[in-house]
């Protein structure tokens, strides 16, 4: 499966990289903006099975990013990774079309487990 993490963190990739290794065979490619993800997604026509978005990133943030892709893209699994002082705000991402949240810090467990509800839910309704 195909994984685009995008986070203006290159640690926070990382972490998400380490955990989500865990899904299986994964291949992974990353974004540091909303802009850069665009580019991304533009240039892997057959798709991702899963992105994972930041909130705030410089250029583009996360919320920007979100909408951009369901304007076209209704499928695709979205995660959106919220800090604390962010949570006050998920109902803003749930409606610009996010499938699910994340809120950091998280642990390994619940990064995974997140995902993969995320992605069994879906596909339950697919
Ligand atoms: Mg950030």
């Amino acid at each position: 499966m195909k994984i685009l993490l995008v986070d203006d963190s290159r640690t926070m990739r990382n972490i998400q990289k380490k955990v989500l290794g865990d899904l299986g065979a994964v291949e992974f490619s990353e974004a540091g903006d909303g802009l850069e993800a665009l580019t991304a997604i533009a240039s892997t026509p057959e798709g991702f099975n899963l992105i994972m978005v930041d909130w705030n990133m410089p250029n583009m943030d996360g919320i920007t990013l979100i909408s951009r892709i369901r304007e076209k893209d209704k499928a695709t699994p979205l995660i959106m990774a919220t800090t604390e002082a962010e949570k006050s705000r998920v109902m803003e991402a749930l409606k610009a079309g996010v499938n699910n949240y994340v809120i950091k810090p998280f642990t390994p467990e619940m990064l995974l487990e997140k995902v993969k509800t995320t992605l069994e839910k879906l596909k339950a309704v697919a």
